[in-house]
């Protein structure tokens, strides 16, 4: 299949490379040269723009930062370049607004568009396990399938257009605000002289157990995996974290729900980001808590 991607960043990046290696012709494009000469290593075409990219192409893919971004691609790009009926997937984690507004427009324009942002990081979209949860018609959906698999290990369908950003930015919230309430824990017990496996054995199976804690351990030792090892270096940015708590504090004012630990959490990654901790991962908030964060 012939498929556009255009955004080929930390993530967009590992994405083409998959589409290629699945046997796609992939039409590739970013604005930093960079990038797109390393998707012309892994075997995809490079584009001189994004409208060139969506030429002829049987689906598009975009992996770009911001709804302001994926807004101005779709409109100013590829609407215009490709042949209604074409498939548009927008892996992007944007606000919900953005991404139902740029639906409607497809729409309106022929095109099948679903958004299908992901769950994973760096690690998964290079190695074609990513999540993607999808928002589209059960139509969009069979057609986004097999395209999506090239690049992810699970394909979910979420509901209409822009319930796969509800589900991914709902998802991270409970995710920030249980990651902070874990760190809390592992601090409080710690100062009441509890040994922080002990406090992990006991915890993990008893009704406080979470991802947060057995998957994700903020504290070094009981999960080795866990980023909290190599001090807190790689993993899931706090930056990016703190992204996804304002979109979903945002999401939730337009909706009128209340997000209380939603809204506390962002403001916790706020002050972490502004103190320096932006780049390293998010369990990484542990050293706020604990009060041996310098900035
Ligand atoms: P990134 O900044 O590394 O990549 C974005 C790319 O888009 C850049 O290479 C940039 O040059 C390109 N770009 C911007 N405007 C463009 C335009 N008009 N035309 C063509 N290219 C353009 O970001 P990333 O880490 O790859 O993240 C991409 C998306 O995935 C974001 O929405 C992010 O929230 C989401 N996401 C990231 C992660 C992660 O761990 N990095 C995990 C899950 C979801």
């Amino acid at each position: 299949m012939r498929i556009g991607i255009i955004g080929l960043g930390n993530m967009g990046g590992g994405m083409a490379a998959n589409l290629a290696k699945a046997g796609h012709e992939v039409m590739a494009f970013d604005l930093s040269a960079d990038a797109l000469g390393r998707a012309v290593t892994a075997g995809c075409t490079a584009a001189t723009s994004a409208a060139e990219a969506a030429t002829g192409a049987e689906a598009v893919v975009t992996m770009l930062p911001a709804g302001t971004h994926v807004r101005d691609v779709y409109q100013n790009s590829v609407f215009g370049a490709a042949t209604p009926g074409t498939l548009l997937l927008d892996c992007s984690t944007i606000d919900v607004d953005s991404a139902r507004a740029v639906a409607a427009a497809a729409e309106a324009a022929g095109f099948v568009m679903c958004d299908a942002p992901v769950s994973g990081g760096i690690a998964a979209a290079n190695g074609g396990t990513l999540t993607f949860m999808v928002g589209g018609s059960a139509e969009a959906f069979a057609r986004a399938e097999p395209v999506l698999g090239a690049m992810g290990k699970a394909i979910l369908h979420a509901g209409g257009v822009g319930a796969g950003q509800a589900a991914k930015i709902c998802n991270n919230m409970l995710l920030g605000a249980s990651m902070i309430a874990t760190a809390e824990a592992f601090v409080l017990a710690q100062k009441l002289g509890l040994d922080a496996q002990t406090f992990f054995d006991i915890s993990s199976k008893a009704s406080g157990q979470n991802w947060s804690m057995t998957s994700y351990c903020p504290v070094p030792g009981p999960v080795p995996t866990a980023p909290s090892n190599r001090d807190y270096q790689g993993g899931f940015a706090s930056a990016l974290m703190l992204k996804d708590l304002k979109l979903a504090v945002a999401a939730a004012q337009s909706a009128g729900a209340s997000v209380p630990m939603g809204a506390n959490a962002e403001a916790l990654y706020q002050l972490f980001a502004g103190m320096g901790g932006a780049g390293l991962d998010f369990s990484g908030i542990i050293k706020l808590l604990d009060g041996s964060w310098r900035s």
